[in-house]
């Protein structure tokens, strides 16, 4: 009975991951749908500790069960809470790294139990039963153990890299022959692999942490060299390493839940991946072996190059955005860092009042994390349907009066159409130079996150509005009332 009960909290738990997953594909389900499926992975959880006594084989430790369990929602909510709205992919790689750690350490565990099977603790997969000898492995059981292992300390070790870069702690470090150094690493771990899938071997142990270090080692190298404005692909790569290696500690278990969810996060990350690669027109290996946003890539602009730029005071704006038609606003990650959405919102609105149509350009790499523009202005209720992705926008754009860019750099830039030579070039952008006005909201002529200079701010049909862009926007604010 309470097995079949154990049973249904898993299927509770699988079929709540899919539909978590299905809701956050919309902003207007998405925070309902990650509680969905946290419910889920509670009820598993909640099933695991409880209803395994039944078979006979039950869980120990329930002190250390219970005080990791507290550790972690103490850690993980109130680094959640703190955490800025600009530091979220810092925190997904941090988060993307536990996981990565903990299905590493699975397959210490299991690893251990070869030798050394616990009849306490939980039935590993039917098959390694029989094989476990002294010295002789169930090859199938060695080798999922190995993958994730592997896989996982890849993950985390690598989430551990991309976190310091994000956070600026970590520069980009490329030596020469750093590919070949990794595909040496590579080649070592999957010799060791070999040895211990093939079994028989005199000191198993040593191959077995040997593969742990130099999958670590490999997690380093791989993502030292990266580019810091490609990280979020990277994570997003890692995210699915992060799935697979779950995947491989559901297979061990048996354990259904663990599988989907594993499954579910490999690919979700493994199409994400995909579609950001393509938002920036890049296939996975430029991505992984290039340096876009690098040092050698920020080198590339020198400010003030170009020309001489035009500047508009508040009034002057206040009074085009006024009494224009049509106004495309174009958000990046200076309006997150000055925390504007609301601010944005609330113009958005008195120019509708006044008759003006306003809609927002939203390009999909625009801010520090797939969707950032999405759900900054979802937290200011500012509706979907008003948001045009990269291509209807750009159809818009020739009959659009004015654009106001606010705090949006590389992706309105025209070098990544115009100039070959560009880290940028081929990425898709947001053509708002094709407006009959453009005017540019930042705070100087710093360049953005690529580190390269923006031809934009110097087209005749450019305006420069410097500050901070809620200030900005609180001026024109006042300036479109007093119209
Ligand atoms: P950018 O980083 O290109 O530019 C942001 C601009 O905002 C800066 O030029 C800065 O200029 C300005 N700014 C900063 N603070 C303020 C403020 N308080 N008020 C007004 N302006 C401000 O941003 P984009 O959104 O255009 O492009 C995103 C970039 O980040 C792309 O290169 C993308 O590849 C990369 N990236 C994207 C991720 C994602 O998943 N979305 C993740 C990580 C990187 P100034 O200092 O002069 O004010």
């Amino acid at each position: 009975m309470e097995a079949a009960i154990l049973s249904i909290c898993y299927l509770i738990g699988s079929v709540t991951f899919i539909v978590g997953l299905k809701m956050l594909s919309h902003p207007e389900t998405a925070r309902r749908g990650n509680l969905v499926s946290a419910a889920g992975m509670g009820i598993a959880i909640a099933g695991t500790l409880f209803l395994y006594r039944s078979e006979g084989r039950h869980l120990h430790n329930y002190g250390w069960i219970a005080g990791a369990l507290a550790i972690g929602a103490i850690a993980g909510t109130s680094a959640a809470r703190k955490v800025k709205m600009t530091a979220m992919p810092q925190l997904v790689s941090l988060f993307n790294g536990m996981g990565g750690l903990c299905a590493a350490l699975i397959s210490v565990v299991e690893f251990n139990r070869l030798s050394n099977p616990d009849p306490l603790s939980l039935p590993v997969a039917s098959l390694s039963a029989a094989a476990v000898s002294q010295g002789s492995y169930s090859s199938l059981h060695v080798l999922i153990i190995l993958a994730g292992l592997v896989i996982g300390s890849v993950s985390f070790a690598g989430s551990m890299i991309a976190f310091g870069k994000l956070n600026g702690g970590i520069k980009d470090h490329a030596f020469p022959g750093q590919h070949v150094a990794n595909l040496v690493v590579l080649a070592a771990i999957l010799l060791l692999g070999v040895f211990l899938v093939r079994g028989n071997v005199t000191a198993p142990a040593l191959l077995f942490y040997g593969t742990l270090i130099l999958s670590m080692a490999y997690g380093i190298l791989f993502v030292l060299p990266i580019g810091g404005a490609d990280m979020p692909v990277v994570i997003s790569l890692l995210n699915s390493f992060t799935g697979v290696a779950t995947a491989c500690g559901g297979f061990l278990y048996n354990n259904p839940v663990m599988l989907t969810g594993g499954i579910l996060v490999g690919s979700a990350g493994a199409i994400l991946t995909t579609l950001m690669c393509k938002a920036m027109n890049r296939s996975l290996k430029n991505v992984l072996i290039g340096s876009f946003g690098s040092k050698a890539a920020s080198a590339a602009g020198i400010p003030g190059k170009q020309g001489t730029y035009k500047e508009v005071g508040i009034n002057d704006a206040a009074m085009v955005l006024g009494y224009a038609h049509k106004v495309m606003i174009v958000p990046g990650y200076g309006l997150a860092v000055a925390q504007a959405q609301h601010v944005c919102h609330e113009l958005e609105k008195l120019l509708s009042e006044k008759g003006v149509v306003v809609k927002y350009a939203i390009h999909p790499v625009a801010g520090r994390m797939p969707g950032h523009m999405n759900v900054l202005l979802a937290e200011a209720n500012v509706s979907y349907d008003e948001l045009l992705e990269t291509d209807p926008a750009n159809a818009e754009f020739p009959t659009t009066d004015v654009v106001l860019v606010l705090g949006a750099n590389d992706v309105v830039n025209p070098a990544a159409e115009m100039d070959p030579a560009s880290p940028i070039y081929g990425m898709p952008i947001l053509e708002v130079g094709k407006a009959k006005m453009v005017i540019v909201n930042k705070r100087s002529m710093r360049p953005g996150y690529a580190g390269i200079d923006n031809d934009l701010f110097f087209q005749p049909n450019t305006s420069m509005l410097f500050g901070d862009a809620k200030d900005v926007l609180q001026q024109l604010i006042a300036g479109i009332k007093a119209l």
